[in-house]
């Protein structure tokens, strides 16, 4: 077996470019606690997403913990079952119930048109995710959070840099949380933020991370610690440079892929959306077995016996996990669309450096099944 080819691989800055930051954190012996580079960070990152307000956070699960406290979001949350076992996990560590609403059949996004069906006197929020850095329906979400005056929380890990009409849509609903953990595009090791466009928002928020601290001596809630430090948001400066670069690369990979597979019967890809300005985070596709000859399963098997690492991604849904299956909205009657999907999807490796020669492995890979 020759070398492994991994599914995703992080982007890192020139070693030599961060000395000179170690250098004056060493200098400072500033440490955390909103120093010189996380004041930096915050303001950089708000100018390059186009957004008004960033809070930095140690990781994307804390930002979406305390983003839900800083909402006070009680009862019942409306969000998907296609995402990342941190959404739902975020809702139950609230001591709220998630409510499974299935998902679109194009983008994998939650399905507006099944959101009101899901409303009770108990509903306060929906939680939807951009999943694979695909913008959910906004225009409609936000309209059904108006007319039943529910907030609107998106899990925006998917989609740093990603615009819609020249606009972040980091921009929409009441708070969007990001990720900068090492497998997305942009990472600072571990690292998340809260974006906000609602200056007392972001106060709030930046209590909440702090233990709830306002002042020396006044804590006004009972806050976590979810504080970024220093050496990650010097980091994250660097990679803040690099970032435009990636992506560029990343696009390259995908019109590769789409190129190579397009007549391979029973693969489905996706494409990019009208308007939008892609991050190319992910490569999914769809294995429909009776098309391609093999389940997606057993494709996935094969990539593994030849070193080539694929990931189910998302698969099982949040809603077959123990904690949250015997939820009445956890039911396969409920979720048909996001039911098939967990069972065809597979993401490809895809990462910016990923070189020529192993795409054309991968490509023979699916287009010959061998
Ligand atoms: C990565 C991810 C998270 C969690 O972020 P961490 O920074 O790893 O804590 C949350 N939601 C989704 C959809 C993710 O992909």
């Amino acid at each position: 077996m020759g070398k492994k080819i991994f599914v995703t691989q992080p982007s890192l800055p020139a070693l030599e470019d961060f000395i000179p930051y170690l250098q004056k954190i060493w200098d400072s012996k500033w440490l955390t606690n909103n120093g010189e580079f996380h004041r930096e960070f915050e303001r950089r990152l708000a100018e390059y997403l186009g957004v008004k307000y960033v809070s930095l956070f140690t990781n994307g699960m804390i930002a979406l913990q305390v983003g839900l406290q800083a909402l006070r979001i009680t009862g019942e949350v409306i969000t998907t079952p296609f995402t990342f076992v941190a959404t739902t996990h975020a809702i139950h560590w609230n001591n709220c119930k998630p409510v499974f609403c299935d998902i679109e059949p194009e983008t994998f996004t939650m399905d507006p048109d099944k959101v009101e069906a899901l409303i009770t006197p108990q509903t306060t929020a929906l939680m939807p995710v951009h999943v694979y850095g695909n913008p959910c329906d906004h225009e409609k979400l936000q309209k059904i959070a108006d007319t039943y005056g529910l907030k609107l929380f998106y899990d925006a890990a998917h989609v740093f840099g990603v615009r819609k009409d020249g606009v972040s849509v980091c921009n929409w609903g009441d708070l969007s949380m990001l990720s900068f953990h090492a497998t997305k595009v942009f990472n600072t090791f571990e690292g998340g933020a809260l974006v906000t466009d609602d200056e007392n928002m972001k106060k709030r928020i930046d209590f909440l991370k702090n233990f709830g601290f306002a002042d020396e001596v006044t804590v006004v809630a009972p806050g976590s610690n979810g504080k970024m430090d220093e050496f990650r948001a010097a980091y994250g400066l660097l990679q803040l440079q690099i970032v435009d670069g990636e992506i560029a690369k990343r696009q390259k990979v995908a019109e590769f892929y789409r190129e190579a597979l397009k007549d391979v019967p029973g693969i489905t890809m996706l494409y990019d959306l009208p308007g939008v300005r892609h991050n190319y985070a992910y490569f999914p596709i769809l294995v429909d077995a009776e098309k391609y000859g093999i389940t997606r399963d057993a494709l996935y098997e094969k990539f593994k016996a030849s070193g080539i690492m694929t990931r189910r991604y998302f698969y099982p849904l949040c809603s077959d996990f123990p904690t949250y299956r015997g939820l009445p909205s956890a039911t396969a009657k409920n979720l048909p669309v996001a039911t098939r999907v967990a069972q065809e999807i597979l993401c490809l490796p895809m990462y910016a450096d990923l070189t020529e020669e192993d795409l054309g492995k991968i490509i023979q890979f699916v287009a010959g099944k061998k």
